[in-house]
């Protein structure tokens, strides 16, 4: 039996070949088939067999987003080709590190950015690099226009490897997660059931090509359902909310929820054909799941995962599952497993915060040419340990505390800081906060906390401190706060906590 992820997923493309599967919202939209799905994946396919790559070949892909890099990614699967995505923020330095580090056959990469990337990719060995640009102008597709729109999938086992995706490296370097058909097919298979995805379902998808968030949960739910997609080429919430009443389905990162709400055409009416509305990435405020539940009358499914796994937990679609549970990530989905340890390797019971350890047929295969730091990310029992801290309540319900480089030790005491941001973000007038930890003489770690305000609001460092005191334990309260008008975050809306650490790093140091 061929294990390829591509044949599976055309396996479900519907019988009606010519019915359409992606529209733009470009001014002038472009529409896809089906069909053309398939026979342009067959020729990327096909440009990619002519060029006689080793087995195994990685296709390293810096490009904007666009219809066709998806169909990039079908066909490397298709071929059997491993793909590995790259964030189209990356600068040189950070190319380099990843092509010299995955060390790909294939570059592609865009017109305007070919100058400097293909001497990085050919310095570091790569034989061909291709360009493809939002416009569909570039060599890539140039180069495919001559190879047939037929092609038998490449024969592949469940184990062989489909993707590479970097980690975002919030915490540490970037490590190549590697992923196989099993692991991706696996996890597609389980949201397809869980989240009921059914004939009809139309997917409006908003969000970046080169992360887990849009390539496995957003796209391949779609393309495995056989759904159609309403394509933006880059989030707009004003274009997301004018297309909401022809969708069925919308996946994003909180950002996206917060961004929308902002939109005063986001109403009950505009809702009236949506089935679901799913985020994750990072934590979605419980401020946000509200109001979102009171302007629209659907309620959030937040759920969790990370480039090593895809989807790990989600609050419950089908009522008789449970209630959606703001605050919390829901239940482990069907298949995985999901424990919760503390430092010695104990069990933690119910409602105690520890590490977060999974297992099941999505977890990766390890970090690219890493042995190490994979054997030290697996149990000894063969599970992988997250580096999310967290919690399971009694009813079974995740709750997700933070990463555990984030924990602060102050004083030889443990300070959550998802706590403690909880705390101030119910204060009035502030819109989010993040705490971080930085050295300190005294505490070993001293709690920072960095505030965003309500636009027009004014906020007060000392009376906040002033009010986490009479709330918490004293340990717990941020020794210094400060009002900021944003927090940096990556592309997919998590907060850049290196960076606030590495800004306020010699705060208590200095004397
Ligand atoms: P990435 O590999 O870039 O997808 O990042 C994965 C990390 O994002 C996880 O390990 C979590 O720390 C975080 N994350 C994902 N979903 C959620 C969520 N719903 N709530 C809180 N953190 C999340």
């Amino acid at each position: 039996m061929n294990h390829n992820l591509f044949a599976a997923l055309r396996g479900n493309f519907p019988q009606d070949r010519d019915s359409v599967a992606i529209e733009t919202t470009d001014a002038v939209p472009h529409y896809y088939t089906w069909r053309d799905i398939d026979r342009a994946t067959a020729m990327l396919a096909n440009l990619l067999e002519s060029l006689n790559l080793p087995e195994g070949s990685r296709v390293a892909v810096q490009t904007e987003k666009s219809v066709e890099a998806l169909m990039l990614y079908l066909a490397v699967l298709r071929a059997g080709y491993v793909y590995l995505p790259l964030n189209t923020a990356y600068q040189a330095a950070e190319i380099e590190y990843f092509i010299g580090n995955a060390d790909p056959a294939v570059v592609v990469c865009s017109s305007k950015n070919f100058g400097w990337v293909s001497p990085i990719a050919f310095k570091a060995g790569t034989t061909h690099v291709f360009t493809l640009n939002e416009d569909l102008s570039g060599s890539l597709l140039e180069r495919a226009a001559h190879h047939s729109d037929k092609h038998t999938p490449t024969l592949c086992q469940h184990d062989d490897l489909a993707c590479i995706l970097y980690t975002s490296g919030t915490t540490g370097r970037s490590k190549g997660a590697m992923l196989t058909h099993g692991n991706i097919l696996s996890n597609a298979l389980t949201l397809k059931a869980y989240w009921g995805w059914r004939g009809g379902d139309v997917l409006i998808h908003a969000l970046p090509l080169f992360h887990v968030h849009g390539l496995f949960v957003a796209a391949q739910s779609a393309l495995i359902n056989g759904s159609k997609m309403i394509w933006l080429s880059k989030f707009d919430p004003k274009t997301v909310v004018a297309n909401l009443p022809r969708a069925t389905v919308f996946m994003g990162v909180p950002t996206l929820y917060v961004r929308m709400l902002a939109e005063p055409g986001l109403t009950r009416e505009a809702c009236k054909n949506m089935r679901l509305f799913l985020a994750g990435s990072a934590p979605l405020l419980i401020e946000t799941f509200n109001e979102w539940r009171d302007r629209t009358g659907h309620t959030i499914v937040e759920r969790y995962g990370m480039s090593e796994t895809a989807i790990l937990t989600s609050n419950p679609y089908r009522a008789e599952d449970g209630e959606r549970r703001g605050g919390t990530v829901g239940f482990p989905l069907p298949g995985v497993g999901l424990r919760v340890q503390d430092d010695t390797g104990q069990p933690c019971p119910a409602g105690e915060v520890g590490g977060i350890q999974v297992s099941g047929p999505n977890v990766f295969a390890g970090y690219w040419r890493m042995p190490e730091k994979t054997q030290e990310e697996f149990t000894t029992d063969g599970w992988f340990k997250t580096g999310d801290v967290g919690r399971v309540d009694d009813k079974g319900y995740v709750t997700i505390v933070g990463r555990s480089k984030d924990l602060i030790i102050s004083g030889g005491y443990n300070v959550y800081p998802a706590e403690i941001e909880g705390f101030i973000n119910e204060m009035p007038g502030v819109a989010e906060s993040a705490v971080i930890g930085v050295p300190h003489p005294d505490f070993g770690e001293a709690g920072v906390a960095v505030v965003v305000p309500k636009p027009g609001t004014h906020l007060d460092d000392a009376a906040i401190v002033q009010s986490l005191k009479t709330r918490i334990a004293n340990f717990k309260v941020p020794k210094r706060v400060y009002v900021v008008n944003e927090l940096p975050r990556n592309a997919m809306g998590k907060v850049l906590k290196n960076q606030l650490r590495e800004q306020h790093m010699g705060l208590f140091s200095q004397g």
